[in-house]
């Protein structure tokens, strides 16, 4: 990774990895692949160092947004990974992906004529998933558009693999959209038998994201498609509580979190009391204060809404951020602790001896999802791998 000279250190932990890897297997039956989602720069922990984290565990297929994605995956992922782009592609990019065996989504009759009409010319198959509209009303063919993808697949015989029929439920992490997301597997279901009786059967059926993995075992089918789950998190508060209502409530959280950040004291500082602290004037000193400068600001993606706001772990206590949150500084409020110096530790998410920030907690503060403060961690950050 050459020299670290940043201000600050996002790192992965490889046995959380292993460890979460090992509790969603043990969720889906032994024919159902396991596809890790590693979209939005693997949800923020580095496409280049996670995708060796999961083949390491015996992750065989990958999911990915887009073809720039699928590119940076290609350039490290093994030889036999498999890897699926589920939305962008666009038409000068499908002879690529067809070439390097990528699989890739058609949701539209254009994409699909494109890719088969790719396939032919150059003499090697296209991996199709055929996306089909189930509710969410995204991407996705419609019920009127099937008989003429039959049609094309006709044409095309030879010239694609049927890899996959699937489909996205619209919000299966909220108990509020329960009808809409069983209408939803009831459609894909009667979706599946059409292709079906025009005898074209896909290899895999797939539905599932992380929330459905959890609430809707039915769902899982051929092949699940897990993203926030793989890195520690529950896609939302209800799904956590939904797998404790099926495990017993005093049932241990089975996840853990991959990713922590921290930085290191870059000076500190007494001031008195009356004096404001940092820009302008939305912090003033009560009493005397003792203070921590540490190397991080909303150029590393800290949000300035943390300010006067957010907490930060130092000697494992968690202390106040006081004042504005800078561009590259914040200033956290130490007079509570004792023999502080500069280099010391500063988590700003993770765990600090018997004290954790937890990304939700932070999230809380900022009223980010999990899903949003992740994959807004700049991508400049190192990212370590630690046990
Ligand atoms: C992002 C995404 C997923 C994974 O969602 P999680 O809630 O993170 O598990 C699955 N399928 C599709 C089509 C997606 O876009």
């Amino acid at each position: 990774m050459g020299k670290n000279f940043h201000t600050s250190q996002l790192k992965l932990s490889k046995s959380a990895v292993a460890n979460n890897i090992r509790f969603i297997k043990s969720l889906l039956g032994d024919k159902t692949i396991y596809s890790p989602v590693i979209k939005g720069n693997a949800y923020g922990h580095d496409i280049e160092t996670f995708v060796p984290l999961l083949e390491r565990n015996g992750i065989g297929h990958l999911s990915v947004f887009s073809a720039d994605e699928a590119y940076r995956v290609c350039q490290v992922k093994k030889q036999g990974t498999r890897l699926m782009i589920m939305g962008q592609i666009l038409d000068d990019q499908c002879k690529w992906a067809i070439e390097e065996g990528v699989e890739v989504y058609a949701f539209e009759l254009e994409r699909l004529q494109i890719l088969l009409a790719t396939a032919k010319k150059i003499g090697k198959q296209v991996l199709l998933h055929i996306e089909v509209e189930t509710g969410m009303n995204r991407l996705g063919f419609q019920a009127k558009e099937i008989p003429q993808v039959i049609q094309l697949l006709d044409t095309y015989q030879g010239h694609y693999e049927f890899e996959g029929l699937c489909t996205h439920f619209a919000g299966s992490e909220s108990i509020a959209n329960y009808l809409r997301i069983k209408n939803q597997i009831k459609r894909y279901e009667e979706v599946y038998q059409e292709f079906f009786d025009a005898g074209f059967t896909p290899k895999l059926r797939h539905t599932a994201c992380s929330a459905a993995v959890i609430s809707y075992p039915e769902t899982h089918m051929d092949m699940v498609r897990v993203g926030i789950l793989t890195y520690g998190f529950w896609p939302s508060k209800e799904t956590f509580i939904a797998y404790l209502q099926k495990n017993g409530m005093n049932t241990k959280d089975p996840l853990r979190r991959v990713i922590s950040w921290s930085s290191t004291i870059m000076a500190t500082k007494t001031v008195d009391a009356g004096e404001f602290i940092g820009y302008g004037m939305s912090y003033q000193a009560t009493q005397a204060m003792h203070l921590a400068v540490v190397p991080v600001g909303y150029a590393y993606g800290f949000t300035r809404s943390l300010s006067n706001m957010g907490r930060v772990l130092i000697k494992g206590k968690r202390v106040p951020i006081i004042g504005i949150v800078n561009m590259n500084l914040l200033i956290a409020d130490i007079s509570a602790l004792k023999d502080v110096a500069k280099n010391d530790e500063v988590v700003l998410i993770g765990k600090q001896r018997n004290n954790e920030i937890s990304v939700a907690a932070f999230g809380e503060l900022t009223n980010q999802p999990n899903y949003e403060l992740l994959t807004r961690l700049p991508e400049s950050i190192p990212r370590v791998v630690v046990r």
